[in-house]
C-alpha cells in the first residue's frame, strides 16, 4: 500500500534518479523538500559513479544505475 505522506525510501530515490518512480510517489517528492534534498544528493551520487571510468566491486548502486541503461547491441556475435 502507498501511503503519499511517507518519505521516499532509498531504493525510491534510486528509482526517481532514473526517471522510474511511479506519479503518485512522484508527487510526495514535488511536495516535500526533505525528500527533494535527498533526492538531489543522490543523484550528485549517481552522476559522479556514471562518470567514473571504472566502477568499484561492490557498487552494486552502479550496477543497477548502469543496468537501466539501454546500449544498443550491434547484432555481432558477441556471445560465442
Ligand atoms: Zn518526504
Amino acid at each position: 500500500m502507498t501511503d503519499i505522506s511517507m518519505h521516499l525510501t532509498t531504493d525510491e530515490i534510486e528509482l526517481w534518479a532514473q526517471g522510474l518512480l511511479p506519479a503518485a510517489r512522484a508527487m510526495h517528492l514535488a511536495d516535500c523538500s526533505l525528500c527533494r534534498t535527498e533526492a538531489e544528493r543522490e543523484r550528485k551520487v549517481i552522476l559522479e559513479l556514471v562518470q567514473l571510468p571504472k566502477f568499484a566491486p561492490s557498487a552494486g548502486f552502479a550496477d543497477r544505475v548502469m543496468a537501466q541503461v539501454k546500449v544498443p547491441t550491434p547484432s555481432g556475435d558477441w556471445q560465442a
